[in-house]
């Protein structure tokens, strides 16, 4: 399998190891597989006795051919041991009638970032080793929240990298925050900065794209690498959970193999929903994609319009890992559903004014494939109650976003008769005092007695890795201005 940029009209041609180690496509495109590789009812049926590391390895291996099947296997088995993640790195569980819950925080962090960032960091270790590279892998990022987290860990005491992540100071929660200041690790540096998300994001984009910063780290022996889920290598371990989640509806015989399900994904960069449209695309049996966002709802209005248009207002909400107006990943998309000259103007646009607007043929055949809609933070915090109250199951606030877009979107297309998967993005831990409030309408401001309180009041375990972080100690405290990033970057890799 080769790989293309998005926005390259000469369609040159990398392998998976070179697009995992460069992130980015020199002309600021992403990088994209050349094609789909097909899977039918028959590969799902050999997928089934499998754990979940075996499928993954099965997966990956269709796109990273450039690697040995037996090292992707030896990748995952680690990336997704029980130590990690429990029996089952992602278990599909029943909310209520047909709508299901396909978990993916039971990871290091307690959010589905890990999914993709425990193995990613073994993909460019074993890419630097094939490409014979002499030099350290500086990974940076920019998080609303839950990647920072799980890139910290996932990179932590890797061998041949450094990593460096920026976080807005006002833009995430108490916990999340506290999971990243407390970071451990001989290779990893945190910081806040003065601004949003876009911020960040807009901030570490320039830094890629700087030459003359790229030259001074080269000399002191740094390439720059991305862990954002614009890296593929971020992207295609997400597509292995789609079609184990399909496995396991079909094992448990809630589906017949080759039957139809919808998916609600809760969206912000676009990368995990992507990556259940690249499983429709190979062949999975889904019949829509259902876009959930919060108040930020760029997205929706763009799936609704055909125009994306981010001079808006940002909003602060209790879904803040979903608070972005440039979901970088609709890139991808756009180019699968166009080309690349077509992708260039939009993005030349967006860059320039803010907005662009498809062209009728690429509006309707997202269409075909794409449902946009939101929930307000009202509709979300009564999600997190009704799902509580009448069935038991504790979502975050994420989750609770796209129950909310699901239940809204079964109630317009009436498809009660097929299976709604609905991806489970957080524990509801990670955004406690939110989920506390939004069953009892009592404020904690104490993260640790946020977590203590959701548990008793719940009947559920706090998770092993958010117990006792007030205890640690806290390593990186501080902000900068937006404009200071790249001195940071560059002090860093002396
Ligand atoms: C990152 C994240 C999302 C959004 O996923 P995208 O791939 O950026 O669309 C949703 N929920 C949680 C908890 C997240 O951490």
């Amino acid at each position: 399998m080769m790989y293309k940029s998005t926005r390259d009209v000469n369609e040159s041609v990398f392998f998976g190891a070179d697009v995992i180690k460069q992130g980015i496509a020199s002309d600021n495109g992403l990088f994209v597989p050349e094609s789909f590789p097909s899977i039918d009812s028959e590969y799902i049926e050999a997928l089934i006795p499998l754990n979940y590391a075996q499928r993954a390895a099965q997966i990956l291996s269709l796109y990273l051919t450039d690697y040995k099947k037996e090292v992707l296997l030896r990748y995952c088995n680690e990336a997704y041991s029980e130590n990690s993640f429990g029996k089952n790195a992602a278990p599909v569980r029943a909310i209520h009638d047909n709508i299901y819950s396909l978990e993916l925080w039971h990871g290091p962090t307690c959010a589905f970032k890990d999914m993709a960032l425990q193995i990613m960091p073994r993909l460019l270790s074993g890419a630097i080793e094939k490409t014979a590279e002499k030099k350290t892998a500086l990974i940076l990022v920019a998080t609303s929240g839950d990647t920072g987290k799980a890139a910290l860990e996932g990179y932590r005491d890797v061998e041949h990298t450094k990593i460096m992540v920026f976080y807005p100071a006002n833009g995430v929660s108490d916990m999340q925050k506290l999971q990243m200041i407390t970071q451990e690790g001989k290779n990893v540096n945190v910081c806040a900065i003065d601004g949003n998300f876009d911020d960040a994001q807009t901030g570490v984009k320039k830094i890629f794209a700087d030459s003359a910063i790229n030259k001074a780290l080269s000399d002191s022996g740094y390439f720059l690498s991305s862990a954002n889920s614009i890296n593929w290598g971020r992207l295609a371990p997400q597509i292995v959970y789609y079609i184990s989640a399909y496995c396991d509806l079909v094992n448990a015989k809630k589906i017949k193999n080759g039957e139809k399900i919808n998916v609600c994904v809760p969206t912000g960069n676009f990368g995990n929903i992507l990556a259940g449209f690249i499983a429709k695309k190979m062949g999975l049996p889904i019949n829509r994609l259902v876009c959930a966002s919060n108040s930020n709802n760029v997205l929706t209005d763009f799936l609704n319009t055909g125009c994306y248009d981010k001079n808006r207002s940002f909003k602060l909400t209790i879904s803040p890992s979903m608070d972005i107006l440039i979901s970088s990943n609709l890139e991808r998309l756009l180019y699968f559903v166009s080309d690349a000259e077509t992708v260039s103007s939009y993005m030349k646009s967006l860059a320039e004014c803010g907005k662009y607007t498809v062209n009728s043929d690429i509006k309707k055949t997202i269409d075909e494939s794409f449902t946009g809609l939101y929930a307000s933070e009202e509709e979300t915090r009564s999600t997190i109650k009704n799902t509580f109250d009448n069935y038991k199951y504790l979502c975050d606030t994420h989750t609770a976003v796209a129950v909310s877009c699901a239940e809204r979107y079964l109630k317009e297309s009436n498809e009660y008769n097929m299976p709604m998967l609905v991806v489970s993005t957080a524990s509801p831990y990670k955004f406690a005092a939110d989920v506390y409030y939004s069953l009892t309408e009592k404020n904690i401001d104490n993260a640790q007695t946020a977590l203590e309180e959701l548990s008793s009041l719940s009947g559920t375990e706090i998770p092993t890795p958010l117990k006792d972080l007030e205890k640690r100690n806290v390593v990186f405290d501080g902000i900068i201005n937006v404009g200071d990033m790249s001195k940071k970057v560059c002090e860093f890799a002396k």
